[in-house]
């Protein structure tokens, strides 16, 4: 920091795996330490200590099949409540005036939903007075509080999305994502070792990875910062590189119209058998769904003149017997004949900015599949996304192959 320079502002958030030991707490004192020697002041939000938030989870189901979601809220809250307190600890330990936050302490407001809330609003008084007087502020990520004083969780994953709303109110200069990969890759490095770290990547195609399962940052945090143009990067905690920056037009390496391949298991597909053809059969059963909280993905549906037709639509597993259960209580207001569904079905999905002016990429896709034998069951598209169900098994096969004949594997 030169003399005459205004102070700048950074939020750093730290996953579970970095913070999951009293070391790695330590090595995390260390990195905010650093940034706050460079002369800017830090605002550091965190995730429960390792897998925490599973123990818990595990925890209230040994209690309840199906435990009350405030009491959940109340429970997984505390996760990251123990991390505060310990890095706050540790950056004083090293001589730092640091201060640890709750979400409701920061002033984090949420829509009153359990289990899954939004932030409605945050009150940055608190965080603003306590940086004032040149204190490092430390957030428990993944929580807030209703207007009436109910304490809620954003969702898992969602202490990146904690970051990136307080990088927006704080109008901070960068919201920095420190977690156990080294950046965001072409696909994921676990599973594909020719996968690729990319430099940069646009909101929109970070936002299709995350919402088609690509875990490394929470859907809601890249909308938080597209709408709110936070500049975020996605680095290591461990090692010292350069991590990927997501902004709002990413350069765009060797002119590649995919940028990234992502996949999720666990998918179903279920098919609804002599639907009787009206007008609203398909508005009465898709209400019908979304009031028992069942989120339907791709939907299959083709017009005929016939007096009933069939129905498909993808799911996630975990919701099957959920879906089965209400398609049957509602058999007669639905009209159909009977229900065939299909487990262990994988959704694979390209990813580009690139394809909203390069017709044929779908058409490659199959081809691609096709040469590998793989069959494809469902398919889907948006301007920027082919997604495909696959079976289970394939879905690695498929990734891999798309990995390789969209030119991700090559090294730069
Ligand atoms: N601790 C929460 C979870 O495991 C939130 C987070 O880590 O982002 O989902
Ligand atoms: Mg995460």
């Amino acid at each position: 920091m030169k003399e005459g320079e205004e102070v700048g502002l950074i939020v750093q958030k730290f996953g579970g795996t970095s913070v999951g030991s009293v070391e790695r707490i330590l090595n995390v004192a260390e990195c905010v330490k650093e940034e706050k020697r460079r002369g800017n002041n830090v605002v550091v939000v965190v995730s429960a200590m390792g897998k925490t938030t599973d123990q818990l989870v595990s925890l209230a189901k040994e209690i309840s099949s199906e435990p009350s979601k405030r009491e959940m809220d109340m429970l997984l809250t505390t996760g990251e409540q123990t991390t505060i307190a310990l890095l706050a600890m540790a950056l004083n330990q090293k001589g730092f005036e640091a201060e640890s936050f709750t979400g409701w302490q920061a002033g984090i407001i949420t829509e009153p939903v359990h289990g899954n809330a939004r932030i409605t609003k945050i009150n940055t008084d608190a965080i603003e007075s306590k940086l004032s007087k040149g204190k490092i502020v430390i957030v428990a990520g993944f929580q807030g509080i209703t207007e009436e004083g109910a304490i809620t969780t954003l969702g898992r994953g969602g202490s990146d999305t904690t970051a990136v709303a307080l990088a927006a109110a704080l109008n901070a200069d960068r919201c920095d994502i420190y977690t156990d990969v080294t950046g965001v890759f072409t696909t994921d490095p676990r599973y594909v070792k020719n996968a690729r770290k990319l430099h940069d990547i646009s909101y929109d195609e970070m936002l299709e990875l995350a919402n088609l399962g690509a875990g490394v940052l929470h859907p809601r945090a890249v909308e938080f910062a597209k709408n709110y143009q936070v500049q975020l990067e996605v680095r290591s905690s461990m090692e010292k590189i350069e991590g990927t920056v997501i902004k709002e037009e990413a350069v765009v390496e060797q002119n590649l119209i995919v940028r990234g391949v992502a996949f999720e298991d666990e998918i179903t597909r279920v098919t609804v058998l002599g639907l009787t053809n009206s007008l609203t059969s398909l508005s009465t059963i898709f209400t019908t769904l979304a009031e028992h909280h069942i989120n339907v993905d791709i939907i299959i549906q083709s017009i005929t003149e016939a007096e009933t037709t069939n129905l498909s639509f993808s799911i996630k597993t975990e919701d099957l017997n959920t879906t089965l259960k209400v398609l049957e209580e509602h058999k007669a207001l639905l009209n159909y004949e009977g229900i065939d569904a299909e487990n262990h079905l994988s959704k694979v999905s390209i990813v580009g900015s690139g394809m909203i002016s390069n017709p044929g990429v779908a058409a490659k896709m199959f081809e691609v599949l096709a040469e590998k034998q793989i069959q494809v069951k469902m398919v889907s598209t948006s301007e920027i996304k082919v997604s495909v169900v696959v079976n289970e098994v394939d879905m690695i096969k498929a990734v891999e192959a798309l990995h390789d004949s969209f030119g991700l594997s090559e090294s730069k």
